[in-house]
């Protein structure tokens, strides 16, 4: 019982940091006096050891029997369920956390892979048949290079137990708050994977409050400050969801949607929030009826990024230095050569929709006006510019897009919808834009967006080669590993991950990390980059985000990201080589 985890903690009192390692296995967290058996069957299992107080922290889990969690039953019955229970047990064990462990540095400290606004699937909290597992990651105190074992057993046999005590046992169940929470999760979900069908791209609820806190917060704007959402009457509709809740608000359809206005009038606030209304939000977030389909893709110009063997041909032709632009290769793209790989990678990796900011893009992959047509001939110019694309893209692809184009009118040609933003009220502009498009535009052409043949990964790619100094006689090179959320560092390379705005967690970013090294032991010279992804995704889909760790218990904290944000950091790897 707890007891004997808390003698041996205080023998180790004084004793090198090492001796932390003999807590490796299994222990009962059941408490010792047979009145308070409050806490029977709970298990503390230690998978890694720090193995010294700098280092990071420790890898613990607990387990707690089901019987004992007593979770209803019917919000388990579905994956989105699950996802949904698990994400709420986390906040909660998030908040006990924060409340309850201890505030001194000596005395350590208790952690789990904390969430942001996004209700997705972590790593933190799996629900099993048996039992709810919480994975922490624990600081063992000390002082000095000493293990400080009283205050250990106090972390463990008293701190921890009281943790699960208030968040995962039947007792301290919020069985209402649960409930909305499942519920919420399910209509997102619902709705969202319903847009296909209903021929819309995204949804923006009447109410809905898009703008941030501030660029650097993604917490609601105070609602005194914001100007809820209301959609224009031509664009409106509803839906009844799940749990009976109705929704109303504005419906994007397929194909070509312009928004345009004045600056400072909301354009990108909403063109943001829709791109991350690929991911179900949390109640109280403002975003939760901002549902986007799963497969849109937010591409921007992002010059310096490496491109490896990408058919850019339909954008980019014959270029000065004769380069071939249907296998285009570069470890230093400019604006539009970026932009364009980011689109046909995007829709490589089946992206349905696109959503494009005129303040993230690069002029000259957009557009090119009269004037410039005329000085300077076709024949010279190897760009053609999207506005002259964007048609057969969704025609022979069946690619929407979504764009934000306040400076420039020539998308008015090519649109199906014009949305107009007036002090961040939406109108449909449609039929004005219209009497001031140019008829004569956009006239059909030969297909342009031609089958490419896949980008098959040479062996051990994007890896390639050992690092010296981290292998070791030939041996396994040191895992990939997240810096932030942009950041992921694989031997010697950094994977700038800073233009991938749908990347929205930095757990997400950790699971690329263990994504890439992944990806580097399924190269064998056979597999496409499409197909490497769909096998990740498919052992994700059966075992869960554990699947993308190198070892058994507990993976490390991650979220899981999409199958866009996958290919998007293969893509711009720097040691990506193609046979
Ligand atoms: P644009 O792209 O049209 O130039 P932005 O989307 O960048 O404009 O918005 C300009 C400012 O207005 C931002 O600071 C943003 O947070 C704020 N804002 C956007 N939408 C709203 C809203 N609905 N209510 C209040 N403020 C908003
Ligand atoms: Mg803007």
């Amino acid at each position: 019982d707890r007891s004997t985890l808390a003698r041996t903690l205080n023998s180790l009192d004084g004793r090198g940091y090492a001796g932390y390692k003999q807590l490796r296995g299994a222990h009962d967290l059941s408490a010792d006096d047979l009145d308070a058996d409050d806490l029977a069957g709970v298990r503390l299992v230690v998978d890694h050891v720090q193995v010294d107080p700098y280092a990071p922290p420790s890898l613990m889990r607990v387990q707690v029997d089901r019987r004992t969690a007593a979770l209803p039953e019917d919000l388990l019955e579905d994956a989105r369920g699950r996802t949904a229970v698990a994400d709420f047990l986390t906040r909660r064990i998030a908040e006990a956390v924060k409340r309850l462990s201890p505030t001194q540095p000596g005395d350590g400290s208790i952690g789990i892979g904390r969430p942001g606004q996004q209700v997705i699937e972590r790593t933190s909290v799996v629900i099993g048949e048996h039992d709810v597992e919480a994975r922490l990651h624990v600081a063992l105190p000390a002082s000095g290079r000493r293990i400080r074992g009283r205050a250990a057993a106090r972390l463990l046999t008293e701190t921890l137990p009281r943790i699960v005590e208030s968040t995962l046992r039947h007792e301290a169940l919020e069985a209402e708050a649960l409930r909305e929470h499942v519920a919420l999760h399910r209509d997102q979900q619902q709705l969202r994977h319903q847009l296909a069908e209903v021929g819309l791209v995204a949804f923006v609820g009447d109410g809905a409050v898009l703008p941030r806190r501030s660029g650097d917060s993604d917490l609601p704007l105070a609602a005194s400050d914001a100007v809820p959402f209301r959609s224009p009457e031509s664009l409106r509709v509803s839906f009844t969801l799940p749990s009976g809740r109705q929704v109303t608000g504005m419906g994007i359809p397929e194909g070509i949607t312009v928004i345009i206005g004045g600056g400072y009038h909301g354009k990108s606030t909403l063109l943001r929030a829709i791109e991350r209304g690929v991911h179900p939000h949390l109640g109280g977030d403002g975003r939760e009826w901002v549902v986007t389909r799963p497969d849109t893709v937010a591409i921007r110009a992002e010059d310096g990024r490496a491109v490896t063997g990408v058919d850019i041909s339909p954008f980019i032709g014959a270029l000065p230095s004769g380069t071939d632009t249907r296998r285009f290769s570069t470890t230093n793209a400019s604006g539009s050569t970026s932009q364009a790989a980011a689109l046909v990678e995007a829709v490589e990796a089946q992206a349905d929709a696109l959503l494009i900011d005129e303040d993230t893009s690069a002029t000259n992959f957009m557009i090119r006006d009269d004037r410039m047509r005329r000085l300077i001939p076709a024949e010279q110019e190897p760009i053609t510019p999207f506005v002259d694309r964007i048609r057969p893209l969704h025609a022979e692809r069946g690619v929407s897009t979504i764009l934000v184009a306040g400076g420039s009118g020539a998308f008015f040609d090519v649109a199906d919808h014009v949305i107009a933003l007036d002090s961040y009220v939406p109108r449909d502009v449609t039929d004005q834009a219209r009497a001031l498009a140019d008829p004569g535009a956009g006239a059909a052409e030969d297909a342009v967006f031609a089958p490419t043949a896949p980008r098959v990964p040479a062996p051990d790619s994007p890896r390639g080669g050992r690092e010296p100094g981290t292998g070791g006689r030939g041996g396994r090179p040191k895992p990939a590993r997240a810096r932030g959320r942009a950041v992921v560092q694989q031997g010697k390379q950094d994977i700038d991950l800073s233009a991938v705005s749908q990347l929205v967690d930095p757990l997400q970013t950790s699971a690329l990390a263990h994504a890439l090294d992944r990806a580097s032991e399924l190269a064998d010279g056979r597999r496409s980059v499409a197909e490497i992804v769909e096998e990740l995704i498919r052992r994700m889909d059966a075992d869960g985000l554990d699947a993308l760790s190198p070892h058994g218990g507990h993976p490390g904290a991650m979220a899981r990201p999409r199958r866009h944000e996958f290919h998007a950091a293969l893509n711009r790897h720097r040691g990506l080589r193609l046979v």
